[in-house]
């Protein structure tokens, strides 16, 4: 931690409004709104994608519809759920260095924390989206194995290719490059960014 940075946190208040002027902690990279935009298209296909594998896996069944929209919803709720409880301790929030944007949508409802406490609070809800890159996988792995589509399998191997590779891959070489934080980052520690 940058002494500087530590010096711009009172130490009887927990909520930190500025960062102390620091190049390190200046973010590089700003994005446009479009920029924002595609960062967020391989979260927004691994949701389509998987409440297809699921109405398509349930046989287009009313249940297979009432879980794919579950599913949806859940992803939805998982955006809001970082947005208020992970990024107002981000070194990007409120700022257009935030990739996705994320960051300037969480300014509108919560004040910035401490951001220390990034490392304890990414271990800390992160684990709350991971579910939906496992439900999809396996309810039409299931389904699979008790009656076999082409479709389906097709499917499901364009979900795994988007959620496990190009996902993660996008987040890295595209945002977390950039992140000035990334090495106290849980998601980035000991990956190469280059
Ligand atoms: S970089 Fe991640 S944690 Fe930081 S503001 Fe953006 S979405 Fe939130």
């Amino acid at each position: 931690m940058n002494e500087k940075y530590e010096e711009s946190f009172d130490s009887s208040a927990e909520l930190v409004t500025e960062p102390a002027s620091c190049e390190k902690y200046r973010p590089a990279l700003e994005y446009t709104f479009f920029q924002e935009l595609i960062d967020n298209l391989p979260y927004a296909l691994m949701t389509l994608l998987g409440s297809t594998v699921i109405i398509i896996g349930l046989k287009s069944s009313w249940w297979g519809w009432g879980l794919a929209i579950l599913y949806a919803m859940y992803s939805i709720t998982g955006v809001f759920w970082i947005i208020l409880f992970l990024c107002p301790y981000c070194h990007l929030f409120n700022t257009r260095s935030c990739p996705c944007g994320y960051g300037r949508l969480a300014a509108r409802w919560r004040a910035p924390k401490d951001s220390r406490l990034f490392r304890e609070k990414y271990k800390k809800h992160i684990p709350v989206i991971v579910p939906l890159w496992f439900i999809p996988p396996l309810t039409g792995g299931i389904m699979l194995i008790k009656s076999f589509s082409w479709l389906l399998f097709l499917l499901l191997i364009i979900f795994i290719l988007d959620a496990f590779m190009i996902l993660p891959l996008f987040a890295r070489k595209y945002g977390c490059t950039h992140c000035p934080q990334k090495d106290a980052c849980p998601w980035m520690e000991g990956k190469d960014t280059i």
